[in-house]
């Protein structure tokens, strides 16, 4: 494989249909996430384990993952927010646990009450399940930093508390940690400003990727900013699905076609064929007919002489 600057995470099929209330077949599913590898995606985010009555969009994530499992080099991640989730996640195979910590507690109690320190107790719990297993069975655990730059109900973050934090994650046995700007709030001088501050913290090599969304229309601004002080893998979703009902209008998480666009076309290489990932765009928009698929690269097709094209 030729090699790549940047990674592309797409959460879609996560974050994306976690925020619509249609649902997306499992068969179309499978579909999707064949033609988002074949596209050359190295990792997507496949699901949630959460009960089905929380988010029946992803009740079917046990049989996803194990499906996105068959994919020769694909690595799967799916979202854990407790232990029985990472059992159910081990159990499908997985390649990397996404734990969510939000730095803001009132977010934390209203997502999936518990406060922080119960928070960092379960992930401890996790860590311990898995180092029972053997070596090369272990998957990664990401403890994702949510609303590190901004909270819809505490409004800001402070940004000692966003390290703190993430030390305390690595503490507890994470392998990495990750910055998520779940509410949109992000700018690029914070983005910078709080990478810096927690790779001072617990180095370079525990935080390589950030997960943006594009509520105000800031997300590639945003990672221009990541890329530019050089962490290395960025979450997006197809048609940026999910939006935000408080920002009409406006995309959910950073679109990946047009992530995939800024990113060749500054020359950072991410093994995408931009041709077959609007193959996979077709797979959505045709299994979602009603949802509202975003981005202005598929709209205006890529410029002449594009050396994606
Ligand atoms: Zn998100």
């Amino acid at each position: 494989m030729n090699k790549i600057d940047i990674e592309v995470s797409e959460v879609g099929p996560r974050d994306g249909l976690q925020s619509i209330s249609q649902i997306m077949s499992t068969e179309s599913k499978k579909r999707w996430i064949e033609a988002l590898a074949l596209a050359g995606i190295p990792e997507i985010e496949v699901g949630s384990f959460v009960p089905a009555r929380i988010f029946p969009q992803l009740a079917d994530t046990m049989e996803i993952a194990k499906f996105a499992k068959t994919i020769e080099g694909l690595k799967v991640a799916a979202l854990v927010p407790n232990l029985k989730g990472a059992e159910n996640a081990i159990l499908a195979g997985v390649d990397k646990l996404t734990i969510p910590l939000s730095v803001s507690e009132t977010h934390s109690m209203r997502n999936v009450n518990r406060t922080h320190d119960q928070m960092l107790d379960e992930v401890k719990r996790i860590v311990e399940l898995i180092r029972d297993l053997p070596i090369d069975e272990r998957p990664l655990i990401e403890g994702a930093l949510s609303t590190a730059f901004g909270c819809t109900i505490e409004g800001s973050i402070s940004e000692d508390r966003v390290v703190e934090l993430a030390e305390a994650l690595m503490e507890a046995g994470c392998s990495e940690v990750g910055l998520s700007d779940t509410t949109g709030y992000a700018n690029p001088v914070q983005v910078k400003r709080l990478i810096g501050k927690v790779w001072d913290a617990i180095g370079r090599d525990h935080l390589t990727g950030i997960h943006l969304h594009n509520t105000r229309g800031q997300g590639l601004a945003n990672v221009l900013a990541a890329v530019e002080v050089g962490l290395t893998t960025v979450d997006s979703s197809m048609g940026g699905i999910g939006g935000c009902p408080a920002a009409p209008g406006a995309s959910g998480n950073i679109v990946t076609e047009d992530l995939v666009f800024l990113l060749e076309a500054m020359g950072l290489k991410t093994g995408i064929d931009f041709d077959k990932l609007l193959d996979a765009r077709d797979v959505v928009a045709r299994a979602l007919p009603d949802v509202e698929l975003y981005g202005f690269t598929p709209n205006a097709g890529l410029p002449l002489g594009s050396s994606l094209a």
